[in-house]
């Protein structure tokens, strides 16, 4: 361990004079977004009008603002459903990028084998925590000059389709529904914390911008990026595909512990949100 130390100091001063005057990008620390997954977890599930759905909420506008990016509430309506979009902004110029993720977790555990565990709500670990903790740490760790303009959404009330008075994607679509102007690009990640991650190229997503991620993915050497189709999902994506928006879903969709009570933290990985974060933190500053 000594040795490594040692070593692991001469690369930081290296580093730091090969860097004065070019823009040496920081790293994605993927132990610091689990310990996001877990903050997430010790709220519990961020269910539609829970305390923890808005301590979650809460929780997210102070760390982006602690992060020093600019952040904000939108808010929209559907029937009796009150939504809560949160984005956090910074840069300027170039292109326009939204990165976005849902915060909310599902009612209802209703895939789960146990019939007595369908009625509680999922703990969300991947299918939720996984892709704010992504978009957490690349608020800490992207640039504070950024040459484009980029956005972290956090996107509310996706995750319960097919449950009486829901519906699937409504705060991507009310998001959507009222944005003003053209992204470049959106990207939406989605339970990609799993241990076992496998990320197949979604079938419905921009296929420029999946080439482009993938390849990403391929030169940093991340296997869990698997070049290959194999899902069409009903995700966070289609609002955006549906006006024209190029945007690609990023979601590990083989989890056996999808909409179940067993969705918890000891089936998410730091590596796992590494791979996916640093990928997506490369692909950023080559766009
Ligand atoms: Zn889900």
């Amino acid at each position: 361990m000594k040795n490594m130390k040692i070593l692991a100091a001469a690369i930081v001063i290296f580093a730091g004079a090969a860097g004065a005057g070019c823009a040496q990008a920081a790293h994605f620390d993927g132990k610091r977004a689990l310990a996001d997954v877990k903050a997430q977890m010790d709220m519990g599930p961020r269910i539609m009008n829970s305390p923890a759905h808005v301590k979650v909420v809460d929780w997210i506008l102070a760390s982006l603002k602690s992060a020093g990016w600019t952040a904000e509430i939108r808010e929209a309506t559907k029937g009796d459903v009150k939504i809560r979009n949160i984005v956090g902004r910074r840069g300027q110029g170039g292109s326009w990028i939204i990165l976005g993720a849902h915060y909310d977790s599902r009612l209802l555990a209703d895939q789960d084998r146990d019939p007595v565990k369908r009625t509680l709500p999922v703990p969300g670990a991947n299918d939720g925590a996984s892709g704010v903790a992504v978009l957490l740490e690349l608020a800490r760790t992207l640039p504070k000059d950024l040459n484009k303009r980029v956005e972290l959404l956090f996107i509310d009330a996706e995750d319960n389709g097919d449950i009486p008075g829901w519906e699937w994607i409504m705060g991507s679509e009310a998001f959507a529904a009222q944005l003003k102007g053209k992204p470049d690009a959106v990207v939406i990640v989605d339970m990609i914390g799993d241990a076992d991650l496998n990320i197949y190229r979604e079938g419905y997503s921009n296929r420029t911008l999946t080439d482009e991620i993938w390849q990403t993915a391929a030169r940093l050497k991340f296997p869990q990026f698997i070049n290959e189709p194999k899902y069409q999902m009903e995700d966070d994506h289609i609002p955006f595909l549906e006006r024209g928006i190029a945007a690609v879903d990023i979601i590990d969709f083989d989890y056996p512990y999808w909409h179940t009570a067993a969705d918890t933290l000891d089936k998410v990985s730091a590596e796992s949100l590494r791979a996916v974060g640093e990928t997506l933190l490369v692909w950023l500053a080559e766009k």
